[in-house]
């Protein structure tokens, strides 16, 4: 069985559990647990989601474990907040390993729970299930696919991944292995979709290097590079890019301390250029300087977008200097980003993305690489997952055109049965979001969300009446108006005052009395100014 709980319908809170035996005894594993980033304009106010996972938590007793293929934050962010509902044993190669125990600390959770390292190329019993860890390149250091062997067959998961012939560090994909599991035979491959819309090759992280290396030698001035801090081959390249044109390196931001001290302790980047501090550089001339900032999605907390605002306490950047973004636009950003670039712009910074320079690949198989990955592996089914379902559906007609008799279109909560010659889905189970609103963890389906998006639209208005013990109103009507542009408030008094004046005591009643006030407060904002904010009437007591 493969029942996705996230990540199927998503790019993101990626969450897969397989399971097998029969359904009283049915023993699960769990690849992955990560989340979603909330965006200002759908989740305001929530910076975190993550799925849903009360199902599995029911049976919790057969869940065997947690295997973590990478180290993104749509793979393991969730594990500090969701594995209390589960209490199994976690699995992950070093390096990922390493990020793990971060999330575990911030969660307070460090005492209950360790992580169980897995060498690189490992093996792990499972109850029924025996898996292979087989390396792979992506954007990050030890992406892992996982050969996962029951005695229904075996299923590959690729996990994040890409065809990177030189991905500068780390392993290679290992080709011959997973080509062996296509000789044997597949039952199925689980498969990332991010760039199944996307033509192509991804391209290498080493044409990435020449490039960016021959960039940064045309640049005057201080340079600041953002990209993604778990990138480290990039980091290494920037930073190496850096001392081959007489530039010293200052990391601006905390993941980029955090990653580069877990690549090091791992035993990577053991010939990665000395770094000076900020205040160190500060003190450089400016030709001598390079920055690796975090910020490259124009998150107003990091470091580049505080060094936009010029409230960094160390490092400012004006005319002559120059910014590269060595990433792409997560879409969703683009607002943030852009207003950044405008904020570099008028400080006199040259702004240097992608769009106009090669900076940047993907981590993730465009179609030329997933069909090769096809030929490798050669399953009988197909399962896209890690897309939103325009990726998913796209990736399910890509494999069928590559003969892959059968391609399956899955979404969070489906039970998939995956057995020779046939999969099909068998059952549903509940799923859905769970938002991190503030340190509170709240379902999706409480619809706050909606309220604080009208709020945003259109404010608030609050109406207080005060009646006396025969139900007359003992005052004028209280209202507070919240995020209302001044010239709304008149008519909206105007019109509260005129329907209580019309208000009977001995003929009305007093719900009806709120009902009346509340439409003609919203009617009246709506007259001058064509929104209706969200308005609340309360009845009060003398
Ligand atoms: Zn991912
Ligand atoms: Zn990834």
């Amino acid at each position: 069985m493969l029942l996705p709980l996230g990540g199927a319908g998503e790019i993101g809170m990626n969450f897969n559990a397989y399971g097998f035996g029969p359904p009283d005894e049915r023993k699960w594993i769990v690849v992955d647990c990560g989340v979603l980033f909330g965006r200002e304009t759908e989740t305001p106010g929530v910076d975190i989601i993550m799925p849903d996972i009360r199902w599995l938590a029911e049976q919790r007793e057969d869940v065997l474990a947690i295997v973590l293929t990478h180290a993104h934050e749509d793979h393991i962010g969730a594990v500090g907040h969701l594995w209390p509902e589960l209490q199994c044993p976690l699995y992950a190669t070093p390096f990922t390993a390493r990020l793990i125990e971060d999330k575990l600390f911030e969660a307070g959770i460090t005492e209950r729970v360790r992580v169980n390292i897995v060498p690189l190329h490992g093996h792990l019993n499972l109850g029924p299930f025996s898996i292979d860890f087989l390396s792979i390149t992506h954007s990050i250091l030890e992406p892992n696919a996982l050969a996962i062997r029951t005695p229904l067959g075996t299923v590959v998961h690729t996990g994040d991944w890409k065809i990177d012939p030189e991905p500068l560090l780390g392993e290679k994909t290992e080709i011959n292995a997973l080509r062996k599991i296509g000789d044997e035979g597949a039952l199925a491959l689980v498969c990332d979709s991010t760039n199944a819309l996307v033509q192509g090759h991804s391209g290498s992280e080493a044409d990435v290097r020449t490039a960016l290396t021959d960039l940064i030698g045309t640049l005057k001035g201080r340079v600041a590079v953002t990209g993604f801090a778990s990138n480290v081959a990039r980091l290494d390249t920037i930073a190496k890019a850096a001392r081959t044109h007489g530039r010293e390196v200052a990391l601006v931001g905390r993941s980029m301390h955090r990653i580069t001290k877990a690549a090091r302790d791992t035993g990577y980047i053991e010939d990665f250029p000395r770094l000076v501090s900020e205040e160190e550089a500060a003190q450089l001339p400016p030709d001598r300087i390079l920055y690796l900032c975090t910020g490259s999605q124009g998150e107003p907390r990091a470091a580049l977008s505080r060094i936009a605002a010029g409230d960094h306490p160390t490092v400012s950047l004006g005319p002559g200097d120059s910014v590269i973004f060595s990433s792409r636009i997560i879409p969703g950003n683009e607002i943030g980003i852009h207003a950044l670039h405008n904020k570099l712009a008028a400080l006199g910074v040259e702004v240097l993305t992608v769009e106009d320079h090669f900076v940047h690949v993907s981590g993730h198989p465009a179609r030329d690489e997933l069909a090769e990955m096809y030929r490798w592996v050669r399953p009988q089914i197909a399962v896209p997952v890690h897309g939103e379902l325009r990726h998913l559906a796209e990736h399910a007609r890509l494999a069928k055109s590559l003969q892959v008799p059968q391609a399956v279109v899955i979404q969070n909560g489906q039970m998939l049965r995956l057995a020779p010659g046939r999969a099909e889905i068998v059952d549903e189970v509940p799923a859905g979001r769970m938002f991190l609103d503030g340190r509170i963890r709240v379902h999706e389906g409480e619809g706050f969300a909606r309220t604080r998006r009208a709020l945003g639209f259109a404010g608030l208005v609050a109406v207080t009446l005060v009646l006396d013990q025969r139900g007359r109103l003992a005052a004028d009507p209280a209202i507070l108006f919240e995020g209302i542009p001044d010239a709304v408030h008149p008519p909206v008094r105007e019109a509260v005052a005129e329907t209580t004046r019309r208000y009977n005591p001995r003929s009305g009643k007093e719900q009806d009395l709120a009902e009346n006030v509340r439409r003609a407060a919203r009617r009246a904002a709506a007259d001058v100014w064509g929104k209706k904010p969200i308005t609340r009437v309360e009845l009060a007591r003398t």
